[in-house]
């Protein structure tokens, strides 16, 4: 049998088995299927179900139970591996109004059509890009929002990478409790993409924010320096060390839900065969690793083929091993140099404010996602054509890196391939 035909047939299996879970799941909690996100007021709040061959995490003071694997919204999945998802237990799903222009929010709205109640639908949109009438334009994106996913709510509206300036202005958290008012999102929330050791802190406190969605990945809990390279060491309490383990225990305090996102980080998605211990893919254990760390409710994950929705729903409910361990960091030795934590001490050392992090993740939706025309348009509208003039002979962003990334050259390609 060639690879094609295995691979056909292993699809063609997987959603013949999809469609048995499906019905497992129907069996085991009755005519309405599985489990609804939002559990009765009078039930014990566990902080873990397992039903249907999928775990449910309690998602902080919303006590939304969302999946452990969540739906990564850009892109968003094929509407048959989409439903596939659903049909397994997959019930928490991120967009953004800018995925796909739009179209993450409307491709949502198709899928889960007809079974709204068992899904948790989160999205994002700019209050940041809003200068005046900033409560009246927060309302009118939240339905357009609606109008493109169709329906009446939202389960978490999430501020797109707002800082405190955008989070904590008077008009977006009245724009927010209006909403929450009329019914129309139920939980608000922000998603970080840089510095998140002093951007979340206030904003978790304001107490104005259930669900905090941030990066995490091996490469967060590590830093490896030149000489650890080759002495073949991995320093591994960068978590506490960097101050972003104090950022989830403060997360913990508040009981705010946290969603973990960007989890991959350290190469492209496929093409990492050389990593697998026994059956466990680098993905896997990547996967399992954000998982084992207290507090993460969902790890968000391109759900973009059946055989990737395969392989992430294959570590549902398992831990990592110690060999996955050691796995994990032969892949942080090879890598560290090149993956960018988004902590953003080299945009806070530069004296032209280049929003180095940033760019540097338009470098990754570019090269690692495959994200070509996100990469650029990102890359556009936050670069000027005067903004390395300062560099020269500068060199402080790269004293600043922790991981020591040679951030001069990495801004060079971002621009060669970018601009
Ligand atoms: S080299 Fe350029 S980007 Fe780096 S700190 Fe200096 S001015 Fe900023
Ligand atoms: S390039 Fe280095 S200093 Fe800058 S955000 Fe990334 S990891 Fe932090």
């Amino acid at each position: 049998m060639s690879k094609r035909q295995r691979r056909a047939m292993d699809r063609r299996e997987f959603i013949a088995r999809s469609a048995m879970g499906a019905v497992g799941v129907g069996m085991a909690v009755g005519a309405a299927g599985a489990p609804g996100p939002l559990l009765a007021a009078e039930e014990t709040k566990p902080k873990r179900i397992s039903k249907g061959g999928m775990v449910y995490r309690r998602l902080g003071r919303t006590e939304l139970m969302v999946s452990e694997i969540g739906m990564g919204g850009s892109p968003s999945p094929d509407p048959s591996v989409f439903t596939v998802a659903l049909d397994r237990g997959v019930n928490y799903m991120d967009s953004s109004s800018g995925y796909m222009r739009g179209n993450g929010e409307r491709n949502i709205g198709v899928v889960v059509k007809g079974r709204r109640d068992k899904c948790v639908i989160s999205t994002k949109f700019h209050p940041g890009r809003f200068d005046e009438n900033v409560k009246a334009k927060c309302i009118e994106a939240v339905e357009a929002a609606l109008e493109r996913l169709q329906t009446d709510y939202v389960d978490i509206m999430c501020v797109h990478g707002g800082g405190p300036d955008t989070c904590l202005n008077d008009e977006v958290v009245a724009a927010f409790e209006q909403l929450k008012n009329d019914g129309k999102i139920r939980f608000t929330g922000v998603s970080n993409h840089k510095d998140p050791v002093n951007v979340l802190p206030p904003i978790i406190r304001s107490g104005h924010y259930d669900v905090v969605l941030l990066a995490l990945s091996r490469f967060s809990g590590t830093k490896v320096t030149e000489q650890d390279v080759k002495a073949g060491k991995v320093y591994d309490d960068w978590l506490q060390d960097s101050g972003l383990q104090s950022v989830l225990d403060l997360a913990a305090e508040h009981d705010v839900g946290l969603v973990a996102m960007k989890s991959m980080a350290g190469g492209a998605r496929q093409n990492v065969a050389q990593y697998q211990v026994g059956d466990t893919t680098l993905p896997q254990a990547k996967l399992k690793w954000v998982l084992d760390r207290e507090g993460v409710a969902s790890c968000l994950s391109e759900l973009l083929s059946f055989d990737i929705l395969k392989e992430n729903l294959a570590i549902v409910g398992t831990t990592l091993t110690a060999e996955e361990q050691a796995m994990l960091r032969e892949h942080v030795l090879a890598k560290s140099a090149d993956v960018c934590r988004m902590c953003g001490a080299c945009q806070r050392a530069c004296p032209a404010n280049v929003p180095i992090p940033d760019i540097l993740r338009c470098v990754m939706y570019h090269d690692e996602h495959g994200k070509l025309q996100r990469a650029r348009r990102s890359y556009r509208r936050r670069v000027s054509a005067t903004m390395y003039a300062s560099c020269g002979n500068c060199d402080a962003c790269i004293r600043a890196c922790p991981h020591g990334l040679d951030i001069k050259a990495k801004l060079a390609y971002a621009h060669s391939i970018l601009a």
